[in-house]
């Protein structure tokens, strides 16, 4: 058993009087579905908590916009299902695929018994928002948007902290425990040595924006379609059209070389829809060439520190299934160190608990998402062959017994994380808005 603990209250470790150092119990590292959804739990149960998000605000184009049922549970019990709602957004209830032999549905919610039987698709900056603004109603919560963490706080063999520089100015946090949420190829990890694991061959997709139109309709909020050799997604965030587009790995340099117009051609034969607004595309600084490889930690903490979400499994798109998984952990993450932090004393027992519980649920996901990849996205970008799936696959999605599994796969996650009962109500009143509004950020 791992039983080394440390506290909030050793002298040493939160020096009072440092010019620029910042104190708190939780920092966490990145301002994404996982560390913005941890934030907000551990707010609401009065413990003093610090989020440090590198981008100046939550307008970043390579956010998924998915909001899986099993997130639309946690929502639900967190009371803020409704305010998510007044978001604009669409809902996908089902996924049917254009496959050699007919279309497959791949899943179909509906079929599950679930208040929210669809995935929500919103644009992750108003997600992000609303669990940061409700976080902020909590007189012990802090953000600070546009703080790029470059070094950790290291003292007596664990870590205490971070520096961060907002522009040209560094500045220190110092805290009992600290969470890297910054995703994948996480930066805090590096800095602690702790090396992933890779998993798949890198998915490669160009993302880009199209234009919106007032003919767009809102059922087609998002979509993925396979046509033989290509692999196309979209999410509508009325604006514009995010739009990531697969292509085979290894082959951009290629692409680049056949050039623009038959670039267009084959976004053309892949959404015909956007035929119309290709033209807008003029020059290759207009996308993004995004390497996705999935990848895991064996060990997801340290002393004073612990890993979760893509920081310590990357998901690859496959499935759309990250965001379910970063919050998921972050979940468990709050059922199972709220009460330590709350009392100033974080074991390495807590912090591999947190591991253990999670753990075995992602490595599952990703290796289900290593299939897929293999079988799906690697089979619709192969022109050679018309898209096949498996013998046993299509069995598998015709026997009722079976058929469901990936509909709670998707949606629910394996094991899905639960709020525990201290969770649900929070231990702190918050505070009257017109506070916030002087407190800085
Ligand atoms: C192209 C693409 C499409 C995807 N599509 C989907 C999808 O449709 N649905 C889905 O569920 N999943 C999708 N995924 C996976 C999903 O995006 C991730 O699994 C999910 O975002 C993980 O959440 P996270 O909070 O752990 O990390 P992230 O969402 O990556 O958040 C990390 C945050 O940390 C911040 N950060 C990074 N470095 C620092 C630093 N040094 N200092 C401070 N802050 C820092 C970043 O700015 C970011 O806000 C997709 C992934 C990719 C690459």
């Amino acid at each position: 058993m791992e039983s080394q603990m440390w506290q909030a209250n050793q002298a040493s470790q939160f020096p009072d009087n440092m010019p620029g150092v910042q104190q708190t119990t939780c920092c966490i590292v990145g301002g994404g579905p996982a560390g913005a959804f941890l934030g907000l739990l551990l707010a609401r149960q009065g413990i003093p908590v610090t989020i440090l998000e590198a981008q100046e605000d939550f307008e970043r184009d390579f956010r998924a916009d998915t909001i899986h049922p099993g997130v639309l549970k946690l929502m639900h019990d967190l009371g803020l299902i409704e305010q998510l709602h007044q978001f604009q957004h669409s809902k996908m209830y089902s996924l049917v695929v254009e496959t050699a032999d007919g279309p497959v549905t791949f899943w179909d919610f509906r079929r599950l018994k679930t208040r929210y039987p669809y995935i929500m698709v919103v644009p992750q900056s108003r997600f992000l928002e609303l669990l940061t603004s409700e976080a902020r109603r909590y007189p012990n919560f802090r953000l600070v948007m546009g703080a790029k963490v470059y070094e950790l706080v290291q003292e007596d063999g664990a870590i205490r902290g971070v520096r961060y520089r907002t522009g040209d100015t560094s500045h220190e946090v110092r805290a009992l425990l600290t969470i890297a949420a910054d995703g994948r190829s996480s930066r805090v990890c590096r800095l602690a040595g702790l090396e992933p694991v890779k998993l798949t061959k890198p998915l490669e997709i160009l993302w880009f924006h199209l234009p919106h139109r007032s003919e767009d309709t809102e059922e087609d909020g998002f979509s993925l379609r396979f046509k033989p050799g290509h692999l196309i997604i979209y999410f509508d965030r009325y604006e514009y059209w995010q739009v990531g587009f697969h292509i085979p790995h290894g082959t951009y340099r290629e692409l680049r070389g056949a050039g623009l117009e038959a670039l267009r051609q084959s976004i053309a034969e892949a959404a015909p829809r956007f035929a119309d607004r290709l033209d807008t595309l003029q020059d290759w600084h207009q996308l993004s060439l995004l390497s996705v490889q999935s990848a895991y930690l064996d060990r997801w903490y340290l002393p004073g520190l612990l890993a979760i979400g893509d920081a310590a499994h990357v998901m690859t798109p496959v499935g759309a299934v990250g965001v379910n998984m970063a919050i998921q952990d972050a979940v468990v993450a709050a059922n199972v160190l709220s009460k330590p932090l709350q009392a100033g004393q974080v074991s390495l027992e807590h912090l591999s608990a947190v591991q253990r519980q999670r753990e075995r649920a992602t490595k599952i996901v990703q290796r289900w998402q290593k299939m897929s990849q293999r079988q799906t996205v690697d089979g619709a970008l192969d022109r050679t062959k018309p898209l096949r799936l498996p013998t046993h696959v299509r069995v598998m999605f015709r026997l009722p017994i079976l058929r469901n599994m990936p509909a709670r796969l998707v949606g629910f996650g394996i094991w899905p994380a639960r709020m525990e009962s201290h969770l649900l109500t929070p231990s702190v009143p918050t505070e009257p808005l017109e506070e916030q509004a002087g407190r800085p950020v």
